[in-house]
């Protein structure tokens, strides 16, 4: 009785096609960091500031979408106050039309 010869299993090649070129203009729409295309500018303005870490959260480490997902993420699950989460996400926004 011979024990059970263990095969090493070669690494299968990955999925390593490249994303088809008939779209020349997608090229500029895509995420240089992760390669993810996005069908209008501004998304992908959004969505760099996830690899900036601008939207991870600091306290559970989760990574939102956008800014104003993390805040309302640290409203809701972290129950900060607005106080705290202007502290902690940075926005460059002004409050101006505060005064009434
Ligand atoms: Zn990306
Ligand atoms: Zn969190």
């Amino acid at each position: 009785m011979a024990a059970d010869a263990v095969h090493p299993v070669p690494p299968l090649p990955g999925p390593s096609h490249r994303l088809g070129e008939d779209g020349s203009q997608i090229d500029s729409l895509r995420c240089e960091s992760c390669g993810r295309c996005f069908s209008n500018r501004d998304s992908l303005v959004h969505h760099r500031k996830v690899h900036a870490g601008v939207t991870t959260c600091a306290l559970c480490g989760k990574v939102l979408n956008k800014v104003a997902y993390l805040r309302v993420h640290l409203q809701l699950v972290h129950r900060l106050d607005e106080q705290r989460i202007r502290a902690m996400v940075p926005t460059r926004r002004r409050y101006t039309y505060r005064g009434t």
